[in-house]
């Protein structure tokens, strides 16, 4: 029975998350990848290594993806033998995943954060209060679309792998939309995502002021600074510094959450820090029912000391 996954193009090479998903393919079992991107021998050899032993690449071009990827992807699995579909969460994952589960007329099973060869996934509900276990039961691939950093990407140094060209299939008129701009958010320092320390604010920073010490916090630990929905919502910084449920997930080695209150679906985004520390002035906060280490007080006073003492060393 065959793994496939889908795997996108960012920045001429594999995305992050798809990389991740491969290596967790590769421990069950041989791997194909279906891969949107113009392509190369470096992005070819990075699949490899991570465990796809058979790329079957579409470029797409200026074309929506979507709508092609689907239509490629569903005529491919028609002919095989294949067990599960793994996909990432991104935009383009999800709507593959959809467009892909209604030509195979299969369920889609979101959300995962562990998933096994005969189709039983893990995940969580209730911003991560309740785990829960689903069977994919119909005949047929389970398609499922894994949650960012579920799973570790192992370089395991596998070989190039086999490459398949696949054509542009004629997907109708879903299959016109092309892309007319692509806009990348300016931003400076670490990569939120891959930072290995995280510095989050909440509103208990009382302002979009109060993040000028998160900044100052983060370039003494070269780290990146992440937020809470509430700071998003009231304009203090853009989305994409979001951690959460509905914004970005986190794994850093340290993450240090600074005036926020520990709401679950705030949690479930950086739950899987290697370190937690939470700095509030409320002894009851639930942040502190995760934190490894916890200080009660007011970021206004711990922060600026914490910045002086890293600034002393
Ligand atoms: C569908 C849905 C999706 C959501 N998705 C997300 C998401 O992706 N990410 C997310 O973060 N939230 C999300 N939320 C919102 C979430 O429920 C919380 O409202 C939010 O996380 C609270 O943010 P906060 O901790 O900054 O604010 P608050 O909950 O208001 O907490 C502020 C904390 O700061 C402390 N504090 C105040 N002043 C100080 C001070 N001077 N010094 C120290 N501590 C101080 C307070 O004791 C309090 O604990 C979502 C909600 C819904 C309904």
């Amino acid at each position: 029975m065959a793994i496939w996954v889908f795997a996108e193009q960012i920045d001429g090479a594999p995305s992050a998350g798809s990389l991740e998903i491969i290596s967790k393919a590769a421990s069950m079992g041989a791997v194909s990848v279906f891969y949107i991107g113009s392509g190369s021998s470096e992005a070819f050899a990075a699949l490899g290594a991570h465990g796809a032993t058979t790329v079957h690449h579409l470029d797409t071009g200026d074309v929506l993806p979507s709508a092609p990827a689907s239509a490629a992807l569903a005529s491919i699995l028609h002919d095989t033998d294949t067990s599960l579909v793994l996909f990432g969460m991104g935009n383009t994952d999800r709507d593959v995943a959809g467009r892909l589960a209604a030509r195979l007329g299969q369920p889609v099973v979101a959300n995962a954060l562990d998933v096994t060869l005969e189709g039983s996934v893990t995940s969580e509900i209730n911003g991560g209060s309740l785990a829960l276990t689903t069977r994919v039961t119909t005949d047929g691939p389970a398609i499922i679309v894994t949650r960012p950093k579920a799973f570790a990407a192992v370089d395991s140094g596998g070989a190039t792998p086999e490459i398949v060209n696949v054509s542009m299939p004629d997907s109708g008129r879903s299959g016109n939309a092309t892309i007319t701009e692509r806009h990348v958010e300016a931003s400076d320092g670490p990569d939120l995502e891959a930072a290995p320390v995280v510095i989050s604010g909440g509103r208990g920073l009382g302002s979009a002021e109060g993040f000028a010490m998160m900044d100052e916090l983060a370039g003494l630990l070269s780290g990146a600074v992440g937020g809470t929905r509430a700071v998003v919502d009231a304009g203090w910084v853009p989305y994409s510094y979001q951690v959460g449920q509905t914004g970005k997930t986190v794994k850093p080695s340290v993450y240090i959450a600074c005036g926020i209150s520990g709401a679950m679906q705030h949690v479930v985004g950086m739950k899987g820090s290697q370190t937690i520390i939470a700095i509030n002035k409320d002894p009851d906060a639930p942040i502190f029912g995760i934190a490894d280490l916890g200080v009660v007080g007011d970021v206004h006073k711990v922060v600026p000391q914490l910045i002086e003492a890293l600034k002393a060393r």
